[in-house]
């Protein structure tokens, strides 16, 4: 038996690596626990709020959603619908290609990464720049993000000094305030020399048709301003009924995210440019992109479209800080990403069925989401549904010898005292191959097997004597 595929990505972290994702996500869920308890009353009745506000919205898309569609048409936008992720992509390329543009600065979406949004058009000839500067260092580095809202907490400063350095963005220095302002001197002119800027949409009001946009870096702000055509690409669950539910959830965002009262830039955009207005995008165009969503609002685990992807569950995860985002394969890592990977793609499920095992199932990311998904539930359907459907489970260890020994009492107590030896032995000489893979990743914690019988049998009372 092999160890799972998140285990054997955790077995090869470098120790610096895992040392700060899990000393920076500690950080953050530190600070956000505080916040959240020093400044509400009971933030428990406040996630609580903001679920309902986003189960409700959920299941009534087809309420909301033409309510959305018409008020962004009647504030001058251009509403497009693309149920793949190929037409998502092929939306924003024709848009592209009607204006004549060819190169696009971008800000960071996650739904923009899901449908490999920057790869398609690189490979149509478009230019899509990252502006965050996370992405924009995942992009010359041609690698992959590992968290939500933190998408190089795998990379240390060095690393990024390193490559600044390749791509001719000045000699190796690994400050970061230099870093960063090496990285807004470069964006500067890409900004301005773009003809289309991207964004996602946090949140979208079918009430008035605002979408809602929060960055701590400004570059949403810099790419819609500066541009003549706004494209928005917003997953068909990020809708919210009013307005109003928009204040709920911007507090809980920042504050679950990245232990802010609120994010440094929160902007509310409309439609394009009024006519009376100086400056902004002529042109606005709004992709609304199911890619599976539909599929998901239709079987067992739909809360997860509750989601506003603030990383919190990521922060907190014992799972998470261990292995870090990229052992999951996906650009949904973490516990939300351990249901949304296997779910949204139709294909993924059995590719991905391993994700809902590598859970201890703690409970914590639960009980920090702000929009109160049940993910460990979630969790468990997903699990019984790849039993269900005989999902083949490499790396999980075989249940049947646990069944045997805990119906035999007499083997159990022999298994109890040969278990002790677990603790004493070199892992290569534990005589059962499974149990040595088992334990390549792991620490046994120590074995304290029957002292529960023992503390149960010296507790053991005589019986009372029967009555005359
Ligand atoms: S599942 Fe909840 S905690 Fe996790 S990213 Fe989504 S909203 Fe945040």
């Amino acid at each position: 038996m092999s160890a799972q595929a998140i285990d054997r990505f955790a077995a090869t972290l470098p120790a610096e690596t895992r040392a700060s994702v899990y000393q920076s996500t500690k950080t953050t869920h530190e600070k956000r626990t505080r916040l959240l308890f020093d400044q509400f009353p009971d933030p428990d009745r406040l996630r609580t709020l903001a679920g309902e506000i986003k189960q409700h919205a959920i299941e009534n898309l087809d309420t909301y959603l033409p309510q959305a569609e018409a008020r962004l048409r009647a504030n001058g936008a251009q509403v497009h619908w693309a149920g793949t992720a190929e037409a998502a992509c092929a939306h924003v390329l024709r848009i592209m290609r009607e204006r004549g543009a060819t190169k696009m600065v971008k800000a960071k979406t996650m739904v923009s990464e899901e449908i490999e949004l920057a790869d398609y058009l690189g490979r149509h000839g478009m230019e899509a720049l990252e502006t965050d500067l996370g992405e924009f260092i995942i992009q010359i580095d041609h690698d992959h993000p590992s968290h939500i809202v933190r998408p190089i907490i795998h990379k240390n400063r060095r690393e990024i000094a390193t490559s600044f350095e390749r791509e001719g963005l000045g000699a190796y220095n690994d400050d970061p305030a230099t870093i960063t302002r090496r990285a807004r001197h470069h964006l500067r002119h890409k900004y301005l020399a773009a003809d289309v800027g991207l964004t996602g949409a946090n949140f979208l009001s079918a009430e008035s048709g605002r979408i809602a946009l929060v960055t701590n870096e400004g570059n949403s702000r810099f790419s819609v301003a500066a541009t003549r055509c706004h494209i928005v690409l917003v997953g068909i669950e990020k809708i919210v009924p009013r307005d109003r539910d928009l204040g709920i959830l911007l507090n809980l965002l920042g504050r679950s995210a990245t232990a802010q009262d609120l994010t440094v830039y929160t902007e509310f955009i409309s439609g394009p440019r009024d006519p009376a207005q100086p400056d902004g995008p002529e042109e606005m165009h709004v992709i609304f992109v199911d890619n599976g969503r539909t599929e998901v609002l239709a079987g067992e685990c739909r809360e997860i479209l509750r989601c506003i992807r603030c990383g919190a569950c990521l922060n907190v995860c014992p799972i998470y800080r261990q292995a870090s985002g990229h052992a999951y394969r996906s650009v949904y890592p973490g516990p939300v990403g351990a249901v949304l990977s296997p779910l949204l793609l139709k294909e993924n499920f059995p590719q991905k069925a391993d994700l809902p095992k590598a859970s201890s199932l703690c409970g914590a990311c639960h009980e920090v989401c702000p929009v109160n998904i049940p993910i460990p539930d979630l969790l468990l359907r997903l699990r019984a549904r790849a039993k269900e459907e005989n999902v083949p489970s490499p790396g999980t260890p075989p249940m049947a010898p646990w069944a045997l020994l805990a119906s035999q009492p007499t083997a159990w107590r022999a298994a109890l005292v040969a278990g002790r030896a677990l603790n004493v032995l070199p892992t290569r000489l534990i005589p059962v191959p499974a149990l040595q893979a088992w334990t390549a990743s792991r620490e046994l914690p120590a074995w304290r097997g029957g002292e529960f019988r023992r503390w149960l049998k010296a507790r053991r009372r005589p019986a009372p004597p029967a009555a005359r």
